[in-house]
């Protein structure tokens, strides 16, 4: 069976390795001494001054909507995961949506624009598949209107955007290190703010709102990492070379295969590729399910990345439809792209969906 993605597990006498440092430690949780490891070689790695790591990426939203005290409204994608719109919810934000480029899926500026209401306190726009939106007009927007910006950048590992890590922009930038992301610790995910103040806020919100043993002056979650979760990380850390040669390798072999016969999103031309997905669109939502089960049928399962359009999720209220989300989410699929696919078995997949091209 082939999946759209495979966890990737680095090398097993490392980890363990770590795993005796822990116990040696004795410490297992509360920012100990591998999560600070992990935080020093990540922000060195991506070219940042800090970043703070967490348990996953919807409380890292979560902890970023709470650092910049957003109320009422926030314009947003529909184009996403469900946790970039239900960790709104779940704040007491009323998420609005603007609707997406059909050329790159990002969120569009001319559509956040038109959506901004009196009681709008935010824009949440997803690099999604690690495509970089369209980061300086969305930053004079914002400037424009008094507005925040929270980046949900959990597809957008090792990207930059002029030249600058994609986690520099926005107010806060969010990312996730979920088992199926490109970096991952198991589940885990991080922080990245614009300032050193909002950075040791999103500190003290991450441990129930203490800021030392006299004083809380937030309303804090639990949003800790763990040890055993930075012990992974900082053993993938060590492979993410590797991990982005090969799929840059397997991407551009199936530019080659199938660039000509599927619409593949337009990737913005200031940022780089970290090869997280390989997302491509057919013509109808039948064509989309014709290729779906062709390679069903070959044990082959591509993901709906995605779908629904979060426009139509049934409990919020007083929602707009989102044309241009709806027609892409009936009709993408994201193909199977991990540093471990082969090239036979990508070769076969490119064929199967080259041959019902051929029939169509
Ligand atoms: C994976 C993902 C999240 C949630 O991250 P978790 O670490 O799974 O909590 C949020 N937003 C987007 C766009 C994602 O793909």
């Amino acid at each position: 069976m082939i999946n759209v993605t495979k966890t990737f597990l680095p090398d097993k006498n490392k980890f363990k390795q770590y795993v005796d440092i822990i116990y040696e430690n004795g410490w297992i949780t509360n920012y100990g001494p591998l999560v600070k490891e992990l935080e020093k070689r990540l922000a060195a790695y991506l070219g940042i001054e800090e970043i703070v790591l967490v348990s996953n990426g919807t409380i890292a939203l979560e902890i970023a909507y709470r650092m910049l005290d957003l109320k009422g409204s926030v314009v947003t994608t529909p184009f996403s995961f469900v946790a970039t719109t239900s960790s709104l919810v779940t704040n007491g934000l009323r998420p609005i949506f603007a609707d997406i480029s059909p050329m790159s899926f990002n969120l569009s500026p001319e559509e956040i624009e038109r959506h901004i209401e009196d009681d709008t306190s935010a824009i949440l726009p997803v690099h999604v598949y690690g495509n970089a939106c369209e980061i300086d007009e969305i930053a004079a927007i914002a400037d424009k209107r008094n507005l925040k910006v929270v980046y949900d950048a959990a597809h957008a590992f090792g990207v930059k955007y002029k030249d600058r890590s994609i986690l520099s922009y926005g107010d806060v930038s969010t990312i996730s290190f979920h088992a199926t992301k490109i970096f991952h610790s198991i589940e885990g995910g991080a922080i990245v703010a614009k300032d050193r103040e909002l950075a040791k806020k999103a500190r003290y919100l991450i441990n129930f709102g203490i800021a030392n043993e006299e004083s809380i002056p937030h309303i804090g979650t639990n949003g800790k990492m763990n040890e055993f979760q930075a012990a992974m990380g900082l053993c993938m850390l060590d492979e993410m070379e590797e991990i982005f040669k090969k799929r840059n390798f397997l991407y551009n072999r199936y530019i080659e295969g199938l660039g000509g016969c599927l619409f593949i999103p337009e990737r913005n031309a200031d940022a780089d590729n970290n090869f997280s997905y390989f997302p491509v669109l057919c013509k109808t939502h039948e064509e989309m399910r014709n290729v779906q089960k062709a390679l069903n049928d070959n044990g082959i399962f591509p993901r709906r990345y995605f779908y629904p359009s979060l426009d139509t999720l049934g409990y919020l209220e007083n929602k707009e439809a989102m044309p241009v989300s709806n027609s892409i989410s009936e009709r993408v699929l994201c193909l199977p792209l991990y540093p471990e696919l082969s090239t036979s078995d990508q070769d076969n997949i490119i064929s199967i969906v080259r041959s019902r091209f051929e029939k169509i």
